[in-house]
């Protein structure tokens, strides 16, 4: 066997589920498109700033001759019902991503133990390991792996397992024997684009990080309203472009998530978090149920004001309640102003909660110090219009 194949057998072993191997020499087509992002103003803020850094694998490890790429898959043979001892009530979407345990610290260890596998055998190679956040563009180094192909949703689809799959790299000096790229295509398929809610694909393969509502559901502060009704019952992540993708028909797909990927019972499973248990947790339990998973790294007043502007989107006279609770919020004026904004599109949509609606607002008027909250209670109780007087 050559030391390819060797490579590739002990990857599986370690419990990747895909592997493949590029020169260590990312297309210029990479830099084009990320100089592009950049110049329409696409690029989060979560990524990368240095376009050389992120074309360039070379730059963290000298003298980097191949890539090693590898995926584990994240979708699981069946969901995870909620725990049975939780009540009836309404619940917030999390994306596949991040229900289970933080993949990052999974696919690390297993990356490092391929890397320990192949020093073993050649002990003068160099290696690097990077998951997610070093600067490489994951998706580019996998095609040219020939793990898959770049979908027009910016996706890399795999054949075995469709966009589900977590991606890291080991750059190596080792002269390893590149794969071929993998020849799929979308084809005249347009659903990912059709389905986006906010347009933020907004040409086929380019992505406005800032449209994109998983983006939206991590940021901090204020919701920028055109977002809010398109935001449903999200919590963190969307997926909407993944369900759609004819690539992910499960009877497509290749061997499941293990279980530590799986959804955590202590965010309700698969069904999603009660959006109640959301708003009223404390310290200690937000660090218990979201910490260890990948929603939990922009804080837990994010994850409360995503669920109040999920309670305004919901229709349900239950949320009226939790709405009133939070809009006395006595420290948080970005939790008070999603509440308000919460309460006028509850109010609009369920005429009889409008009255109570409107006369919490107009109570938090009479004393809210803070301009933003003013403003939204006010857009409110503008919105509520006749039905709350
Ligand atoms: Fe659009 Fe949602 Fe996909 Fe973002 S994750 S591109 S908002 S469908
Ligand atoms: Fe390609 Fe269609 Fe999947 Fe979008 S939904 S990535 S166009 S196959």
């Amino acid at each position: 066997m050559t030391l390819e194949e060797q490579l590739k057998d002990q990857a599986l072993a370690v419990g990747l589920d895909l592997v493949g191997i590029a020169a260590c020499a990312p297309p210029e087509r990479d830099r084009a498109a990320l100089t592009d992002r950049e110049a329409r103003g696409f690029r989060s803020t979560f990524e990368e700033r240095e376009i050389d850094r992120r074309v360039s694998p070379g730059a963290l490890l000298p003298g980097c001759r191949a890539v090693v790429a590898a995926g584990i898959s994240y979708l699981p043979a069946r969901d995870t019902p909620p725990p049975p001892d939780e009540p009836e009530g309404l619940r917030g979407w999390l994306s596949r991503y991040c229900r289970g345990i933080d993949y990052h610290q999974i696919l690390r260890d297993r990356l490092r133990q391929l890397a320990a596998w192949l020093q073993e055998q050649r002990p003068d190679a160099g290696v690097h390991v990077c998951v997610d956040t070093e600067p490489p563009v994951d998706r580019s180094v996998a095609e040219q792996a020939g793990l898959g192909f770049f979908g027009k949703s910016t996706m890399l689809i795999t054949p075995t397992h469709g966009t589900w799959v977590f991606l890291g790299e080991i750059l190596t000096t080792l002269d390893l024997r590149p794969d071929p790229p993998w020849t799929g295509t979308c084809g005249d398929c347009t659903r990912c684009l059709d389905a986006c809610p906010t347009g933020a694909i907004v040409e086929p393969y380019v992505l406005d990080s800032f449209r994109c509502l998983s983006y939206v559901t991590q940021m901090k502060g204020h919701i920028p309203v055109q977002y809010r009704d398109a935001l449903g019952n999200m919590l963190f992540g969307c997926d909407i472009c993944q369900d759609v993708c004819p690539y992910n028909r499960r009877p497509h797909l290749g061997r499941a998530a293990g279980p530590e990927l799986a959804a955590r019972p202590e965010v309700g499973g698969d069904a999603g978090p009660l959006l109640e248990k959301v708003l009223h947790m404390t310290n200690p339990e937000f660090k218990a149920w979201f910490t260890p998973t990948a929603a939990g790294w922009r804080g837990k007043t994010v994850l409360q004001r995503n669920a109040l502007i999920a309670l305004g989107n919901s229709g349900d006279a239950r949320a009226l309640p939790l709405l009133l609770q939070a809009l006395r919020d006595p420290q948080r004026p970005v939790i008070r102003a999603a509440a308000a904004w919460a309460l006028g599109k509850l109010g609009h949509t369920l005429p009889q909660t409008a009255s109570a609606a409107a006369a919490a607002l107009a109570e938090l008027l009479v004393q809210e110090p803070d301009p933003a909250v003013r403003q939204e209670a006010e857009a409110a109780r503008e919105r509520l219009g006749g039905n709350g007087s």
